[in-house]
């Protein structure tokens, strides 16, 4: 072999060492770049993942929208209130679907600057899925902001809060006072106006039949402001935990009833209707605070005979057992409550008002939120059903109570 054959072999095993170990060096730096990648892709979702989990932790609904106006995030409440249908890649127009809802979110990408805004919006223009969990007038807040990027034009937030249930139950509260000022108003007025007679001529005094027929009547309606009140502070109490000190004891179901038709006779006999008592065992007996267990009844049977003036009104006590609790409903076959009133009708102050001549019947919509409270602190719970015109049944529910006496409920 040639000096020339010898070099060229070693010149060409060099470079092959030397390429070998080129590629060596290329494929650990390809590795590390690989594993660099995945470790910034792995940090990436963990950033991704913890926002998510913020905004999910949020019960606003939550988007945020591209410069073109695309949705690219959304967070579960809002995919909870603005679905079924996809929301990524839609754009903010199609999926607020009201003009009124999405003007912040225009006003913010046309100024750049912040926008927020109350809006309120009727019944078929809310969120479909606001629609299939509330009646009536929806109110939002839409509150849209910038969010910049670092090289490209800013991204813009959306948060929508629903404020339906506060603007309700301020609307309710405002009711409230305004009823409630009338329907006391109204009696002191009246005794206001018998005492005021009685002093301008004093002679009146003399016919004592008279009199009498006045203080009865200044009676009832001092009654009637006693009842307001004591509802007032009834409910206050039982809200305020006071229902946790309940004077247990334990009577008959059937003597508490009794009583309360033969306080209600003169409403029965005025309203010519009838009253049923269909108990499943006429020595049932409750284990519970007789006095909450008054306003109940007395509020569950008012309510059916007061609510339905014309003649021919059927109402039914009637009790079962089921499993191992107690179930009592009071039924009547009069006006009912419609299906969109049914949902509110254990709130304070809620009264149905369209379907009801409500100014003639007294009432301040108090009484059936002291029953669900009442029932509640006893452990048990009460529905409404109602057929309009033809059955509406309060069904309460109680778990078995321990007493001495197995039997009790
Ligand atoms: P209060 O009980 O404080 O004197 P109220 O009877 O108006 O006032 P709730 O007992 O809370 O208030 O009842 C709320 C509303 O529900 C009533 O105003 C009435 O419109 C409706 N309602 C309740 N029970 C019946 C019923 N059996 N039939 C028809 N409507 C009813
Ligand atoms: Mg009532």
């Amino acid at each position: 072999m040639s000096l020339n054959t010898i070099l060229l072999t070693l010149a060409t095993l060099c470079l092959l060492a030397w390429v070998l170990r080129q590629r060596a060096v290329i494929l650990r730096l390809r590795h590390l770049l690989q594993r660099q990648q995945a470790q910034h892709l792995r940090a990436l979702a963990a950033v991704r993942s913890e926002r998510d989990g913020l905004l999910n932790a949020f019960p606003d609904a939550f988007l945020i929208a591209d410069a073109q106006g695309l949705i690219q995030h959304c967070n579960q409440a809002a995919a909870a209130l603005l679905g079924p249908a996809p929301i990524i890649g839609r754009t903010v127009l199609e999926v607020l679907r009201d003009a009124r809802l999405a003007a912040p979110y225009l006003a913010c990408r046309n100024t750049g600057e912040p926008t927020a805004a109350q809006v309120q919006l009727p019944a078929e223009a809310a969120p479909a899925r606001h629609q299939d969990t509330a009646a009536g007038d929806s109110v939002w807040l839409v509150d849209a902001a910038a969010l910049p990027q670092a090289d490209a034009a800013p991204h813009i937030r959306i948060l929508l809060r629903d404020l339906s249930a506060a603007h309700q139950l301020e609307q309710i509260r405002k009711d409230f006072v305004a009823n409630a000022s009338h329907e006391l108003r109204t009696p002191i007025t009246l005794v206001d106006g018998y005492l005021e007679t009685f002093l301008e001529a004093p002679d009146m005094l003399d016919d004592r039949v008279g009199t009498l027929r006045i203080l009865g009547i200044m009676r009832k309606h001092t009654g009637r402001i006693t009842r307001i009140i004591e509802d007032m502070l009834l409910i206050s109490r039982i809200e305020s935990g006071d229902a946790s000190t309940l004077r247990m004891e334990e009577f008959l179901l059937i003597e508490c009833v009794r009583d309360m038709i033969d306080r209600l006779e003169p409403l029965i006999r005025a309203q010519n209707a009838t009253v049923a008592i269909q108990l499943h065992d006429s020595a049932v007996t409750l284990y519970g605070d007789r006095f909450y267990w008054t306003q109940i009844l007395f509020n569950l049977i008012e309510n059916a005979l007061k609510q339905n003036p014309k003649p021919g009104l059927q109402v039914g006590i009637l009790s079962a057992v089921f499993g191992e609790g107690l179930r009592l409903a009071v039924v009547d076959n009069g006006i009912g409550i419609p299906a969109a009133d049914l949902p509110f009708i254990f709130k304070r102050f809620y009264r149905v008002e369209k379907h009801h001549s409500q100014n003639q019947i007294k009432g301040t919509g108090l009484g059936l939120s002291i029953v669900k409270r009442a029932i509640e602190a006893h452990c048990g719970g009460i529905t409404c059903q109602s057929a309009p015109g033809v059955r509406t049944s309060f069904e309460i529910t109680l778990p078995r109570q321990q007493s001495e006496r197995t039997k009790s409920f």
